[in-house]
């Protein structure tokens, strides 16, 4: 039974979109030098929210040389606890307007209000606060005495979790030392424009960040620059599989955050209910947009059916509707682009002979919009069961053995995340072990840390983000070795 609940919308007042916006370099908001523009909606009304820059090759290149300008004559050679200075502002002003940040990221996105204020907006302000406290201390990184910055980074992020994907890249680059060009994608550049607000608010040294808007193009022209050191990149397998061949022979490093297909395995002796949770947290969380979404269910057959039968109770019980409502528990789809996939690949799935069953919910009849659906009587072969949805789309398998689930889970070209839930430690262990994934949950899903590296093995991509692991992605080992008392005469270069 679901109970009504009377509409509880968070107030667009507190923030103030402006109808059009520039490029953010060298600290200025300034107009593209040979760039156009483009318009970002709410995906939930489709009605256009500002008029946004488009970033060409010339503002990619001021851009870059803002930021190279940036990291020779302030970033690099600053004391690295007044970096950590900044850092701390900037988590602290994140927090300030963690409310306004919310708002509009759940605007521009269509991710519901809970999502962005209680778990998005958080982890932006936990990440900064983390990286901040690692400014001075890099010499405890594990890359020897004196690791060194790289230089300039280029940064490439996807349209799921704009400013939490923005924190994860800007935050190690910049603690490490280095300068950074972010592109944010073109369907929600928003909350990266607030943030380049931000930065101005805390009086950070113009160019040590520089925002381009812009498509595709923009992000190809950025990561292909010859003076960029690092490129970070997170979306679609495709494109990071371009963007490594266009680093491969350079002096560039890399690191690629891609797709996923995580299965999430429930044995029989789980506790249903809380399983169901975890399930629906797994893949229903941000409408499924989610890189690491237990987008698989791998459930063990003796209790499939008591399982499917608790879920679909559970499915029922969602409120699918406006963003800024705060009883809302699924938004919009991003865009009419990802829900034209999502439609494409579940109708692959009916035609492949799996079942659907989706919630019954009314669906607004403005904005882009796909009912939380699962499939079952999926194979292995089936498309819905190896290619990634990227939307609230489940495909049920079962198994009957552990070493069953092991291979069923670890039968994908991805390699990211995986869930297990059972009440045996040993048998999360043994799973644990066996799972080819970056990061294996136990009786939980989708949970972040920033001080915990999160990537993925094969098409999911290479290095890890969070953590000491993910600093390291920013840092060149120095060959220095520790000074220690030499005898006269002794130990020299032979
Ligand atoms: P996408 O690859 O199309 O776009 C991602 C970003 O890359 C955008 O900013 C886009 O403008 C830019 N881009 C597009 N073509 C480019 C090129 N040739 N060179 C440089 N930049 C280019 O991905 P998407 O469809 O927007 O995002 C969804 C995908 O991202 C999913 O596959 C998802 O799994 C993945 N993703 C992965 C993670 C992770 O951490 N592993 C996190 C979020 C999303």
């Amino acid at each position: 039974m679901s109970f009504e609940y009377a509409p509880a919308p968070e107030s667009r007042a507190v923030v103030d979109i402006k109808p059009s916006y520039g490029l953010f370099v060298g600290g200025e908001m300034v107009d593209p030098v040979d760039g156009g523009s483009f318009k970002t909606v709410s995906p939930a009304t489709e009605e256009v929210l500002a008029e946004v820059a488009v970033a060409g090759p010339a503002d990619v290149d001021r851009a870059v040389k803002a930021a190279r300008s940036a990291y020779e004559r302030t970033w690099s050679t600053m004391p690295p606890r007044e970096r950590g200075k900044y850092l701390f502002r900037i988590a602290r002003l994140v927090q300030e307007r963690a409310r306004e940040l919310a708002v509009l990221e759940s605007l521009d996105n269509g991710k519901p209000i809970r999502e962005s204020r209680d778990v998005d907006i958080p982890l932006v302000a936990a990440h900064f606060f983390y990286h901040a406290g690692w400014a001075d201390k890099l010499a405890y990184a594990g890359m020897g005495p004196d690791p060194r910055p790289l230089g300039v980074a280029a940064q490439v992020i996807p349209w799921n979790f704009p400013l939490l994907m923005l924190a994860w890249k800007i935050a190690p680059a910049l603690a490490a030392g280095n300068t950074v060009v972010l592109k944010p994608a073109e369907t929600t550049p928003l909350t990266a424009l607030l943030f380049a607000e931000i930065c101005g608010q805390a009086d950070l040294p113009p160019g040590v960040v520089n925002i381009l808007t812009g498509m595709g193009e923009t992000g190809r022209a950025l990561v292909e620059h010859p003076d960029v050191d690092k490129v970070a990149f997170t979306g679609s397998t495709a494109v990071g599989k371009a963007i490594a061949r266009s680093v491969a022979g350079t002096r560039k490093k890399a690191t690629l955050e891609l797709g996923g297909k995580a299965a999430n395995v429930v044995f029989d002796d789980a506790p249903i209910d809380q399983a169901v949770e975890g399930i629906v947290n797994g893949i229903f969380f941000n409408q499924g947009h989610v890189c690491c979404a237990g987008s698989r269910l791998l459930v063990q057959e003796s209790v499939a059916d008591a399982l499917l039968d608790s879920l679909k109770r559970r499915l029922a019980t969602l409120r699918m509707g406006d963003p800024l409502d705060k009883n809302t528990d699924i938004g919009a789809i991003n865009s009419a682009e990802q829900l034209r996939k999502i439609r494409d690949l579940s109708d692959v799935g009916e035609a492949e002979g799996a079942e659907r069953w989706s919630a019954a919910c009314d669906l607004p009849s403005k904005g882009f919009w796909f009912p939380p659906t699962l499939f079952t009587g999926v194979s292995q072969a089936h498309r819905i069961a190896r290619e990634e949805i990227f939307g609230p789309v489940l495909s049920v398998l079962t198994f009957r053995t552990p070493a069953e689930a092991v291979e069923k889970a670890n039968n994908t070209p991805f390699g990211l995340s995986a869930g297990v839930w059972t009440e045996k430690g040993s048998r999360i262990l043994w799973m644990a072990n066996r799972l080819r994934a970056g990061v294996v949950w136990a009786n939980t899903f989708n949970r972040f840390d920033p001080t915990s590296p999160f990537g993925g093995y094969k098409e999911s991509g290479y290095g890890r983000e969070g953590g000491r692991h993910g600093l390291s992605a920013y840092l060149e080992a120095s060959d220095e070795q520790p000074r220690t008392t030499q005898p006269a005469g002794r130990g020299g270069a032979q």
